[in-house]
């Protein structure tokens, strides 16, 4: 055999690659937003005829021109994300950084925390303009936003602490193996990453959230008598039933149900019960107690795991390669660890890949959907099940008609129209 004839190195195939991941993402990404921009601006005259009694016209085109200004938000996002992407990869930005923090700092651990947060501060600020104008023009524009800019503020701060009190630790132990656990760091950072997600499962209804809102025990007695007999009937067993404040923040409504074992608890968002009657939000109750009912929060957790197992595999095998680094714009450190800048850059360069695994993830989370509406509709009634659908689709302004291979791509929960069609009777069927 003879020398290739062209000069593929294992580095430039990277870049190449990552170019074309990235250049296929947004070309997809864009013909998929503008679908759905052409469908809900057509649909947007009239109610669909399956709706025709129960939404009226200006919500319907109040729904619309939501769906149409995320939709074109999103679309600036998407290209802000992907020149920003570039930004830190292919014109060197994440070299740049690290050569700043290295002529700072000594190499070693201290070093590389270093350049992990200035790189999430960094991102978090050119982050924060799109953030702002969501909350304060977006949503404050549909009436959906009820924060004030202090509120705004506090939230941010608190994350922030929250965000370094859990990650820094977690960070420094994760660096920590990849320099002291030899060639299979990746395998026990893995067990430290799920051990870490599963402790966040189990504190987040009772640590975490309460410092955001406020949870108060449910006080409707009718509420609670109906809501503790279908749990009940259904065989589960919650430590309390919870109202959330959540009108503090944003006009749309949501209900769930949290926590493990004996500790399982259900919180009500107080928008919720200010729009449903007692027998609506018994079948939105049940549709959560769907989801446990068929283990599909057990089923998530497995699959999050099984994922991320590879998603270490993979990251254990590019840090060790000179060309991943190369070949995304950063020239490996010779002097310090390249552990952080391995971690970034896998972050930065996964989604770019995993993006063409949507559809089947939307997939397997609308079939999900699915069985919950079936399961509520054995408990409770279709029809409760449907109108309280219905306002809930009105009350957060979602689109009725949205297009169906924007549906197929990213929706995690079916159309309206295909879960209606599912929970009534034949005979009442609205499709
Ligand atoms: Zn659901």
């Amino acid at each position: 055999m003879t020398e290739t004839l062209l000069p593929l190195n294992p580095s430039l195939i990277v870049t190449l690659a990552f170019a074309v991941a990235l250049l296929l993402d947004l070309v997809l990404k864009f013909w998929l937003s503008s679908r759905q921009i052409r469908h809900v601006a057509q649909h947007r005259a009239n109610v669909p005829e399956a709706f025709a009694s129960t939404i009226t016209l200006a919500s319907h085109q109040k729904a619309a021109d939501y769906t149409l200004a995320k939709a074109r938000l999103g679309l600036l996002e998407m290209t802000l994300g992907a020149a920003i992407l570039l930004g830190w990869t292919l014109l060197g930005g994440l070299s740049w950084l690290n050569h700043i923090v290295l002529a700072w700092f000594e190499s070693g651990m201290a070093q590389q925390l270093v350049l992990l947060l200035a790189f999430v501060a960094i991102g978090s600020v050119i982050e924060l303009p799109v953030s702002l104008y969501q909350t304060f023009v977006l949503e404050e524009r549909f009436g959906f936003n009820k924060m004030t800019l202090k509120l705004w503020l506090i939230d941010l701060v608190k994350s922030t602490l929250i965000g370094v009190v859990i990650g820094l630790p977690m960070a420094a132990l994760i660096l920590w193996m990849m320099g002291a656990a030899g060639h299979a760091w990746w395998l026990w950072a893995w067990g430290v990453w799920m051990g870490l997600n599963l402790l966040l499962l189990v504190i987040y209804p009772t640590l975490i959230a309460p410092l955001f809102n406020k949870f108060v025990p449910l006080e409707n007695d009718a509420l609670k008598a109906s809501v503790t007999a279908l749990m009940q009937r259904c065989g589960f067993a919650a430590k309390g039933l919870f109202v959330m404040d959540g009108s503090k923040r944003t006009a749309h409504a949501n209900a769930y149900f949290t926590g493990f074992g004996a500790a399982k608890r259900v919180v009500f968002f107080d928008t919720l019960l200010s729009k449903l009657s007692t027998a609506e939000v018994d079948a939105v109750l049940a549709h959560e107690l769907g989801h446990f009912k068929h283990k599909h929060v057990i089923k998530r957790i497995v699959l999050m795991f099984a994922l991320s197992l590879v998603g270490f595999g993979l990251l254990g095998w590019l840090s060790a390669q000179p060309w991943f680094y190369t070949g995304l714009g950063v020239a490996p450190n010779l002097a310090a660890p390249n552990d952080a800048l391995a971690l970034l850059l896998f972050m930065l360069a996964l989604p770019v890949f995993s993006f063409f695994i949507t559809p089947i993830l939307a997939h397997y989370s609308r079939q999900h959907e699915f069985e919950a509406d079936a399961y509520a509709v054995q408990q409770t009634s279709g029809q409760d099940l449907a109108s309280a659908l219905l306002k809930l689709f009105e009350d957060n302004a979602s689109t009725l008609t949205p297009d169906p291979v924007f549906v197929k791509f990213y929706y995690s929960h079916p159309a309206a129209l295909e879960r209606l069609a599912r929970m009534l009777p034949a005979t009442q069927s609205v499709s």
